[in-house]
């Protein structure tokens, strides 16, 4: 029998060109000639996780009352210590049964949440350089996104005032994130005032991203968005084990906030999924009652290899804003070279893996983005090596 033409669905056909393809290409032919990548391209903890939470995933594997299928809204034991950690994190009080909701990663709850509240022609504002799945889950669920550009005249924050009147009306959800990928920009408790007052006056549900909250120098400990007044009666605020505590593969993360939002994206999530492993759910446990001298080392670790990174690329002229959180650097592109080239010019003559602002939007030409998930020795290389070519 002959075969016929397979064809994809609009929302796969339609999905946004993958901007990191050449780029990928340029790497996978360096490595085949031989030359010692440094790759500061990946946004993953290279560190292990710690200990104590493996230990309590070997114990939880072996108990057969885990073994079948969880509760999709995640144990109340898990969401209790969510809600423990909230109130020492940030003092801010959740109701475990009604204001938590877990996830099989944050990135699950960002994916699903559009299918909750967007109707086709509903509007979403994202930000934009940004995560790319605002965008793409935004428009699975048929809705428009209306990119808020991050820009360096306004502290790379979204500028609210600037979202046209029309849009405002049409927009129902609205998603921000701070600590930024990829700015590393750290928003503070007055703007996401501003975003609630907003939120309110245009009924628009607020999704914040806090994947990297723990992820901070200097000890300089960013905000909750549910620490603003009013936050939790317009919007949610996702978290994920993930980045704080090296668990990327472990797949477990959390929703907190106003109940009506959760017990929507609960509505997607009860048919579409069948929650987090209950081991996996004890040993985010584990993760959550932590000591944070374990958190502190795992900061220190990487406010270290900042301070090799930033301060190497500045002595070689390139202009760098210093991060207080996350583990991105946003280099400003030299003279003569867009994000693209940029990119290739330094991995084509050092080996060293970057990756072209563009990628996450427009707004972003005209900036790379370097990563600290490298020790720092390999950091002090990568800038050895670019400062021996020059631009
Ligand atoms: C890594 C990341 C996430 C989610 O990670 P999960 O592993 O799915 O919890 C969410 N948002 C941003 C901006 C990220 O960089």
């Amino acid at each position: 029998m002959a075969g016929f033409p397979i064809e994809y669905a609009r929302r796969i056909k339609t999905l946004p060109p993958y901007l990191f393809a050449a780029i990928d290409e340029m790497k996978q032919k360096a490595i085949a000639r031989g030359v010692d990548i440094i790759n500061l391209g990946i946004g993953d903890p290279d560190l292990p996780t710690p200990t104590p939470i493996i230990e309590r995933l070997r114990e939880a594997a072996g108990n057969p009352k885990h073994h079948q299928y969880p509760s999709y809204e995640g144990m109340l034991s898990f969401r209790s210590a969510v809600a423990d950690w909230y109130k020492r994190r940030f003092a801010v009080s959740l109701d475990p049964a009604s204001e938590v909701l877990t996830l099989i990663g944050s990135k699950e709850g960002i994916g699903h949440i559009p299918l909750a509240f967007i109707d086709p022609g509903d509007v979403v504002l994202v930000p934009s350089p940004g995560y790319p799945v605002y965008p793409v889950a935004t428009a699975f669920a048929g809705g428009e996104s209306y990119f808020m550009p991050l820009l360096k005249q306004n502290g790379f924050l979204p500028d609210l005032q600037a979202i046209p009147k029309d849009i405002a009306k049409r927009a129902k959800l609205m998603f921000i994130n701070s600590p930024n990928n990829p700015t590393s920009v750290v928003a503070s408790k007055e703007f996401f005032q501003r975003v609630v007052n907003f939120a309110h006056e245009h009924r628009i549900i607020v999704c914040h991203d806090a994947a990297y909250s723990e992820i901070y120098f200097d000890g300089q400990r960013p905000a909750s968005f549910l620490e603003v007044d009013g936050a939790k009666d317009v919007g949610i605020e996702f978290h994920s084990l993930s980045k704080t505590y090296n668990m990327t593969g472990w797949r477990i993360g959390f929703a907190v906030g106003h109940k009506t939002v959760l017990s929507g994206l609960g509505k997607v999530k009860s048919n579409l999924d069948s929650g987090v492993f209950q081991a996996i759910q004890e040993a985010g446990m584990a993760a959550l009652h932590l000591d944070d001298q374990v958190t502190d080392g795992l900061r220190k670790i990487y406010q270290e290899r900042r301070d090799v990174l930033v301060p190497g690329l500045r002595k070689l002229g390139l202009e760098v804003e210093m991060p207080r959180a996350a583990f991105y650097v946003w280099v400003t592109t030299p003279k003569g070279y867009t994000s693209a080239s940029c990119t290739a010019h330094i991995l084509d003559q050092t080996g060293v893996v970057t990756t072209p602002g563009n990628g996450f939007g427009q707004p972003g030409e005209g900036y790379i983005r370097m990563t600290v998930t490298t020790s720092k020795e390999r950091l002090a290389e990568a800038v050895e090596r670019i400062g021996k070519v020059g631009f």
